[in-house]
């Protein structure tokens, strides 16, 4: 029998051996980015390796998702790694798709390759004979909050009902048989160090708003016209007058943009769109702010006399980290980088759908730092494939072991002390309920 030492040395081994194949998916995702909701060669990118793995898996789960199942065939806890499929859209990225201006600009392509080296990592070393329980694999679609108006359309067409996977896996019961999920990911250089642990995020929903005005010659009749562009730039400073009544505590954003901002510059423009998200560090404080944002979407409308239809849809909870999960993982991240590289994070008001999932079970979601540029932006480049691709797969890999070796005690006990914040019931509810459309007429 080996011991908990040698396990994760012989399972770190099979991810080096494995380690041009996973570093080579990553970088096929890379080359090949896909949007939220159409990763159909990524999803079937690592369906292919589950095949070759004989991992038993299910498919075209929320349209594009995967989830794999190892089991040990001993009783004990699922323990999930999660990778995102989804690509973002960046403009001007060196690698971005001509057509779709699809880019991996947030490194996770990486997070695929990672599911590759940890089940290889498992499954290459026998360790699986001394582990309890089952790991599963979920690469989850659409993690990033984009193109709100086709997915909204997918939402209308009862295609999907969340606009994030994590919410949408959550509702098909894909996390049902699961009790407590890692993932990895990807991060730029801000202080010093590899690995970064720890912090929280902030919440948030989104709004699609639509101006409607009257349409007349722009220049010889907009008395006869009602102009929906006025409407929302008097909104848009609505808004921005707002912010002296946000808490720093609450650590509210709010950046609304203009999609539409008129049809021909020679007409009134009746059709103007804004798009928003409305974050904050508690649900409570979201929905404060919130109604301060529509009423200022409301007040361009109304001193215009046009119209305005907000619709409100679910975004992301904000994300907490189990400290007990998240200790374990940093234990094994610092077996591998040393104490040294070790960031401790604070909160961030950035969001995610893993803060969802951060609700109704414990995760752990560490960032490796490894890309060069930022976030979003059209200089993000992850540079370092063995540190992000394998390093981190290594640490949750040990992670894995540490919990469900000696008959999974670890994540029994983790299972057994963790107190979600909601039931998976009064998740739903919660997202549902931000879930409405307020047309108003001036
Ligand atoms: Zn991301
Ligand atoms: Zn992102």
């Amino acid at each position: 029998m080996l011991s908990l030492e040698e396990s994760k040395a012989e399972s770190y081994d099979g991810i080096d051996r494995s380690g041009d194949r996973a570093v080579r998916i990553a970088k096929e995702v890379f080359n090949n980015p896909e949007p939220g909701y159409r990763e159909y060669k990524t999803s079937s990118l690592i369906a292919n390796e589950f095949t070759e793995m004989g991992i038993p898996f299910e498919d075209g789960i929320a349209i594009t998702g995967v989830k794999g199942i190892m089991d040990t065939g001993r009783p004990g806890p699922t323990v999930a790694v999660i990778g995102e499929l989804d690509s973002h859209i960046v403009r001007g990225h060196p690698n971005s798709n001509q057509e779709t201006d699809a880019a991996h600009a947030c490194g996770h392509n990486t997070q695929i390759g990672m599911l590759v080296a940890v089940a290889k990592g498992i499954q290459s070393s026998g360790v699986m004979d001394t582990l309890s329980g089952r790991i599963a694999f979920m690469a989850v679609p659409a993690e990033e909050y984009i193109e709100i108006e086709y997915r909204n359309q997918l939402r209308k067409m009862g295609k999907i009902e969340f606009l994030v996977g994590k919410s949408e896996f959550i509702k098909l019961g894909k996390f049902d048989d699961v009790d407590m999920a890692i993932m990895t990911h990807t991060d730029e250089e801000r202080q010093s160090g590899k690995f970064s642990i720890g912090g929280t995020f902030n919440g948030m929903i989104a709004k699609l708003v639509h101006f409607t005005g009257t349409s007349a010659h722009a220049g010889s009749s907009p008395h006869l016209g009602v102009n929906a562009l006025n409407a929302a730039t008097i909104a848009l400073q609505a808004v921005h007058a707002q912010r002296e009544t946000f808490r720093e505590e609450d650590s509210i954003r709010v950046h609304p943009i203009i999609t539409r901002g008129g049809g021909a510059v020679s007409a009134v423009p009746d059709d103007v769109r804004v798009e928003t998200f409305v974050r904050g560090k508690t649900i409570e404080a979201i929905i404060s702010a919130a109604e301060k944002v529509d009423r200022s979407f409301k007040s361009g409308a109304l001193a215009m006399g046009a119209g305005v239809n907000i619709t409100t849809i679910p975004g992301y909870l904000p994300k907490s980290n189990d400290s007990d999960l998240e200790k374990l993982h940093a234990e094994n991240a610092i077996g591998l980088v040393g104490e040294g590289e070790l960031i401790q994070r604070g909160h961030e008001t950035g969001s995610s759908d893993i803060g969802d999932l951060s609700n109704i079970m414990p995760i752990a979601h560490p960032f490796i730092v490894s890309a060069s540029g930022k976030a979003h932006g059209v200089d993000y480049i992850v540079e370092d494939y063995e540190l992000a691709v394998l390093t981190s797969a290594k640490a949750m890999t040990g992670t894995i072991i540490d919990l469900l070796s000696n008959g999974a005690r670890k994540a029994y006990s983790l299972k057994e002390s963790y107190d979600p914040p909601l039931s998976k019931r009064d998740y739903l509810q919660t997202i549902r309920g931000f879930a409405r459309e307020d047309n108003f007429v001036f």
